[in-house]
């Protein structure tokens, strides 16, 4: 449950808030938090407490789906008016029914994700707004669910593509870029209201302006062109202004994306990519009808560390998926050594409902698809904790994301290797100096003593 900002007056209605899903789910959650409470809402920090509950659900993989069912079914228990958005709200049932009114009839409203305006109709209707909106009270860069120093920003939504395991552009629709200028007065408020990382993400990072044809736009006065190498460039230099980090995510390898790696390499953006390649095998990848299939992922990526040798890797990739022999999934296993992906994930195989590739011909039995997964791990690990042991005696520049006793006794941070959430930490130790304190949101220097798992240990000074 997230508690929104405490508005005073005793009167004012009470909406309870839970927000679950990825990144892209939690942007669609701050904007429906953000227009609550422009409206003067509050949120309740229980069901109990509120006069309705919104829940924005997750519909990806059966263990989201089923949490995200358990949350409806929890929140209508215990308070009864319930209203459920995002992707589990988009997803039919095999009868062709909507599968959370099927599950429980009695919400007040369902909608499918990056749906504000459909929200706030319902809860308009089932929880009419206070007369005396507190306008004033919502902070410029809106109600963001992250820590204050680092936030996420939806650059596009939806998808072009068609991924045989990938339900997404089912529940999202086709590509929508947001207009370039939006895009970055939302980037300068952010910067303003103190975030010292922007984390861009979207479906398809790379694919940004393509369904508006790479139009021009303005901002602060200047046309610039809503295209991937404008918008890092612009986003670069802005976050320049504020010693602010730029990250890139869900960047697929298309030949355009050679042109970021410079930027890189001039400190405009941080030097790391997270590609989801999903798998190297040219077989697979048609099979999974991956964007970029055809293209030497291989050369991609040496030639990216050429450009720029420090640039860090990270991408997901599937074990066992429909048709995969041993000799595509060693092709697999060679690939992540080869490249020298720094920081990997693997799932196994699951087929979601609704999914083109669940009617793919050999299908992997769950046991091997397990199995490959542990081996795909092991074989990742080893790659990524000696990249790591490389780097015990370097001087990292380290964001702090917590100090505790005061910022004495040392805290933990993320290198620019690190993005929140899916990779690994800097562990810092007290500082050299007894002068030094750290803080949270504030950079820190320090020296790589150790590596640990997928940890990094460190001084800072
Ligand atoms: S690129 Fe593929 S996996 Fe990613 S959202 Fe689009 S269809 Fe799904």
């Amino acid at each position: 449950m997230i508690e929104l900002v405490s508005t005073p007056g005793a009167a004012a209605p009470k909406v309870g808030f839970v927000s679950l899903g990825c990144p892209k789910a939690l942007t669609d959650s701050e904007l429906i938090l953000t227009q609550l409470s422009a409206e003067g809402y509050q949120t309740s920090k229980t069901f109990a407490g509120a006069d309705l509950v919104i829940v924005n659900t997750c519909g990806f993989i059966d263990d989201a789906v089923r949490e995200s069912l358990d949350t409806i079914g929890e929140a209508l228990a215990e308070n009864g008016k319930v209203i459920v958005t995002g992707c589990l709200g988009a997803r039919t049932g095999d009868d062709g029914d909507n599968l959370v009114r099927k599950m429980h009839p009695s919400v007040l409203a369902v909608t499918g994700p990056h749906a504000t305006h459909e929200v706030m109709a319902a809860v308009h209707l089932h929880l009419p707004k206070p007369h005396d909106p507190f306008v004033d009270l919502v902070p410029a860069q809106g109600i963001k669910l992250t820590p204050r120093h680092y936030a996420y920003l939806k650059i596009s939504e939806g998808c072009n593509h068609r991924c045989t395991f990938c339900i997404i552009p089912s529940m999202r629709g086709d590509l929508v870029s947001r207009p370039i200028g939006d895009v970055l007065t939302e980037a300068r408020k952010l910067f303003e209201a103190g975030v010292k990382e922007l984390l861009v993400v979207s479906q398809d990072t790379s694919a940004y302006g393509v369904d508006m044809q790479y139009r021009t736009g303005f901002w602060d006065g200047k046309p610039v062109k809503t295209r991937m190498l404008d918008l890092v460039r612009s986003l670069g230099e802005l976050a320049k202004g504020y010693g602010a980090w730029v990250r890139l995510h869900y960047v697929y390898p298309y030949p355009h994306v050679d042109d970021i790696i410079p930027l890189m390499a001039e400190g405009l953006c941080l030097p790391y990519l997270d590609v989801p390649l999903q798998h190297s095998h040219p077989d697979v990848l048609r099979r999974m009808k991956r964007p970029a299939s055809g293209e030497k992922n291989l050369e991609r990526i040496a030639r990216w560390r050429e450009l720029c040798p420090e640039i860090v890797v990270r991408s997901t990739f599937i074990a066992g998926f429909p048709g995969e022999t041993e000799a595509e999934f060693q092709h697999l296993l060679d690939f992540v050594q080869e490249a020298q992906i720094d920081r990997a994930g693997c799932f196994a195989f699951s087929p979601v409902q609704g999914a083109a590739a669940n009617a793919l011909a050999n299908p992997v039995p769950e046991a091997v698809r397990e199995e490959r997964r542990a081996r795909f791990m092991a074989v990742a690990e080893a790659v990524s904790s000696e990249k790591l042991r490389k780097r015990v005696g370097a001087i990292m520049q380290v964001l702090v994301d917590s100090a505790p006793g005061m910022g004495k006794k040392g805290g933990v941070g993320r290198s620019y290797a690190d993005a929140p959430e899916i990779d690994g930490l800097v562990r810092l130790l007290p500082p050299e100096k007894i002068s030094k304190t750290l803080k949270v949101g504030e950079f820190t220097k320090a020296r790589i003593v150790a590596a640990e798992g997928h940890d990094l240990l460190a001084v800072p000074f």
